[in-house]
């Protein structure tokens, strides 16, 4: 025998309950079969709303009661040919008038029972058999239709009753038994007490009823067919990422089912775990997806972690005192206080110090705990040796389940490092003796970003998602978009990263897009976008709450570069060319640096120095290896390079500029560059990293530009520079006569940081330095006479963007 239970979406709609019956004709070909069915998709619910609706005076209840009767009607219209629709029909109609001369009653009394819902709702169960079991009979499929309040036998606690399994047992048995048919329809969730009054079973008990029966009639199996294919890693409507579990044991689906995953009533597993049935979990509309089997002896596929799940609307209370030691039966108490309101414990965490126990209990409980707790410690909260009970509300439970936990170390590590690094709060953690799950208390704004992280940290094997929010369409901007469009695939494919561009914004619009904007089209939808406002683009940022979150700031825009710290405080990592805030006063750039250390979060500004080369990168790691800087060396202005290496006074010093500035190599403004200011913020930021507490007036600039060039527009700017050529001229040849080339030096040594034209040598390292290449040289302990040399292109948008994107994949930490 077997016993096949389809769900409420299995059987929503005629088009449904077609496909279910063919799955019920091949198990009946096979075996004999029980088939146990809830009500149409939603209809406990309008059932319900039905009676509150009554029982609260509003005269709606009427019409929610004809949709009601519509959707059944409609139903058996599409499913059966007329001719053999009126027996059906006019059941259906009795039953729907029972229902209305209960919610009557109910409306006239303004009182909705548990005993009177438990009797509305159970119509949905009993309407729905009877509709699937005419139609089976219409197409000549023989079944027997057995009420299942004449099976099951509850106690009296109606909305939930509790089983006695005793008589239970031995009236299916019997049923059973004595019957020859081949096919039964039994109507989920419905049961009833010893006086024949109607009960059920909870929400989602349906699954239960199958398990009760499959167990008192020692099953084969037990088929739960539902509208996913099978039981998940997660919930898949949190993570779209889920995949279903193969095999599970029975106890870590009690847990999953337990802990929220809403795809198994959590009391179904216990009778058939106690009779060794194995259990499917299959999926109505893809009956070829394999589903997940539930059995004692599941195999391990090598993973830890057989899945995640979450509750919402928990409430966490705690009772904390300095004195709490000494108080003698304090948890007795504490427990008989909630237990004395029937309120159900979910989680309990104490410290060995014995000063506070936490609990974590349903959130509508959590007033009536409040009162009952403090009543019962009233005496010791006026002696001050307990505080009155703190509350805490809008939390979620997040858990991991396995069986595996309890001989592999480092599960929780890894579970609370990764959510950490999310800038998820863990109020609470508990973990079971039996080591099958690990429950964490969060606030419930952040589950689906912690079930998110820990589902990509414990079973992806696909990818991870990297959201970013970028700031700036300029130069290096849409490059950095070009090049993210063109690489998506290959990370996917190779780093099993998938990148996603969240938001997007330039100085004008923003736009936000939580499947990620697409990259062929970003212009169009930028320019149709909203208007940005940063604050309004970081609130998006913020309030987002996505996991693995980048800000990636690819402007030279000094309010942009001061919101980093809005960031860090939400664990947002940032990525940034923009060299404001690094080269800002040292206070703002060390908060930056502590900030984002602070909530675990990167901040990654490589570009800020000589582009994608591998400048701050290989000082950092000269750093954390232990050794020491002594003195850097540096052509840090791909700009000023560019200029002197192409300026040989046959063209005007303005003209080389000019194409400098053309070619996408300067800064918006190049006096920037050729005041050398660029490079002070350089090798200051270099010199910060190296750990020198340095601002800009601590570095001397010997400037080559006559004064009289950098007052003005920009066009002013070039005018005077063509009036002055003389003076390059005279700069050039002065080195020129020396045998040397003309260099735009940075130094550091011993504190102090330097810049200005040198004169450099045939032999030095800086003079066969092209284009608008950049060289450092780092001497340090470990290099002391010759230095560690990092050369390359150290301007244009198209590498500088290249060195973001790879900051980006470093702040995601692949
Ligand atoms: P039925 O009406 O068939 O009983 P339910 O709605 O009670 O179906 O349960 C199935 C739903 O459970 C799925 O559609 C899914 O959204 C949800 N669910 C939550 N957690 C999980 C999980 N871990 N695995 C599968 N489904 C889950
Ligand atoms: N119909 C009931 C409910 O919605 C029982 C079930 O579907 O399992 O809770
Ligand atoms: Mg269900």
């Amino acid at each position: 025998m077997q016993v096949l239970k389809f769900g409420g979406t299995s059987v929503a709609s005629a088009e449904n309950i077609k496909i279910v019956t063919d799955i019920v004709k091949q198990s009946v070909a096979k075996d004999k079969t029980v088939v146990v069915v809830s009500a149409l998709g939603g209809v406990t619910d309008m059932l319900l709303r039905c009676g509150i609706q009554a029982a609260s005076g509003d005269p709606d209840y009427k019409k929610t009661l004809q949709e009601l009767i519509q959707r059944h009607l409609v139903t058996v219209k599409a499913l059966l040919p007329i001719t053999h629709q009126s027996s059906i029909l006019s059941k259906v109609m009795q039953q729907c008038n029972q229902i209305e001369d209960i919610c009557n009653g109910v409306f006239l009394l303004g009182e909705l029972s548990p005993r009177t819902k438990d009797k509305i709702v159970s119509f949905g169960e009993l309407i729905s058999s009877q509709i699937i079991s005419a139609y089976w009979s219409a197409l000549s499929i023989e079944n027997n239709w057995k009420d299942a309040r004449e099976l099951i036998i509850t106690d009296s606690n109606f909305t939930k009753a509790t089983v006695d399994f005793a008589q239970t047992d031995s009236i299916i048995q019997q049923y059973f038994s004595s019957e020859n048919a081949q096919l039964f329809i039994v109507p989920g969730f419905i049961a009833s007490d010893s006086h024949k009054n109607t009960t059920t079973l909870g929400r989602g008990g349906s699954d239960y009823t199958a398990a009760i029966i499959g167990a008192a009639v020692n099953a084969k199996e037990v088929e739960i067919w539902t509208d996913v294919s099978g039981m998940m890693t997660a919930d898949p409507r949190l993570v779209s990422n889920a995949k279903a579990i193969t095999e599970i044991s029975y106890h870590e689906a009690m847990e999953l089912s337990h802990l929220g995953a809403k795809v198994i009533y959590p009391p179904t597993i216990h009778p058939l775990l106690l009779k060794n049935i194995p259990v499917w979990v299959k999926n109505t509309f893809k009956a070829e997806d394999p589903g997940t089997v539930i059995r004692a002896d599941a195999q391990r596929n090598g993973n830890i972690i057989r899945g995640i799940s979450s509750i919402n609307n928990i409430a966490l209370i705690s009772l904390e005192g300095s004195s709490m030691v000494g108080i003698p039966g304090i948890s007795k108490r504490l427990f008989e206080a909630l237990g004395n309101h029937s309120i159900n414990v979910i989680l309990i965490t104490q410290a060995s110090s014995e000063h506070s126990i936490c609990v974590g209990i349903n959130e509508s409980d959590a007033d009536l705990a409040e009162k009952a707790v403090n009543q019962a410690f009233s005496y010791e909260i006026e002696t001050g040796k307990v505080n009155p009970l703190s509350v805490e509300k809008n939390l979620s439970i997040v858990a991991l389940v396995g069986d595996n936990m309890r001989s592999h170390p480092g599960t929780s590590g890894k579970m609370f490092g990764a959510v950490g690094r999310n800038g998820v709060n863990v109020r609470a953690i508990a973990q079971g003796s039996s080591e099958r799950n690990i429950s964490a208390v969060v606030a419930t704004a952040d589950v689906k970003k912690a079930i998110n992280v820990l589902h990509e940290e414990f079973f992806e094997t696909t990818y991870k998602q990297v959201n970013l929010f970028v700031v700036g369409t300029g130069n290096v901007g849409s490059k950095l978009l070009s090049q993210i469009a063109q690489q998506v695939q290959y990370l996917q494919e190779n780093l099993r990263v998938q990148i996603r561009v969240v938001g997007l914004a330039n100085s004008r619009k923003m736009i936000f897009d939580e499947e990620g904007i697409d990259l062929t089209s970003w212009a169009e939808e930028l320019a149709a976008g909203a208007p940005m406002t940063l604050s309004g683009f970081i609130h998006e940022a913020q309030n987002r709450n996505l996991r693995n979150s980048v800000f990636v700031d690819v402007t030279a825009n000094e309010a942009v570069a001061k919101v980093y710290d809005q960031l860090f405080d939400k664990s947002i990592s940032v990525v940034a060319c923009n060299k404001i805030a690094c080269s800002a006063p040292y206070v703002y750039y060390k908060k930056l640096k502590d900030l984002a250390r602070e909530h675990n979060a990167a901040f990654h500004f490589e570009t800020n120095v000589g582009a994608s080369l591998p400048i701050i990168g290989t000082l950092n790691d000269l750093l954390r290896s232990g050794d020491e800087v002594k003195r850097i060396q540096a052509v840090l202005s791909g700009t000023l390079n560019f200029v002197f290496n192409n300026y040989n006074a046959t063209r005007s010093f303005a003209e080389v500029v000019r194409q400098a500035q053309k070619e996408g190599y300067t800064e918006p403004d190049p006096r920037l560059d050729l005041s050398g200011k660029d490079v002070m913020r350089k090798i200051m930021i270099l010199a910060r990293e190296a750990g020198e507490e340095i601002e800009m007036e601590d570095i001397s600039n010997t400037p080559f530009m006559p004064e009289s060039c950098m007052q003005g527009s920009v066009e002013d700017f070039y005018k005077e520079m063509e009036k002055q050529e003389a003076h390059f001229q005279a700069l050039y040849k002065a080195a020129e006569k020396e045998g040397k080339k003309l260099k735009f030096v940075a130094q550091y040594e011993n504190g102090k940081a330097s810049v200005g034209l040198q004169h450099i040598d045939p032999q030095h390292d800086f003079y066969h330095l092209y284009g608008k290449d950049n060289i450092v040289l780092f001497y340090t302990n470990r290099y002391p006479e010759q230095p560690m040399v990092v050369k390359g292109a150290g301007a244009g948008a198209e590498v500088t963007a290249s060195g973001v994107f790879a900051d980006i994949i470093r702040a995601a930490r692949i």
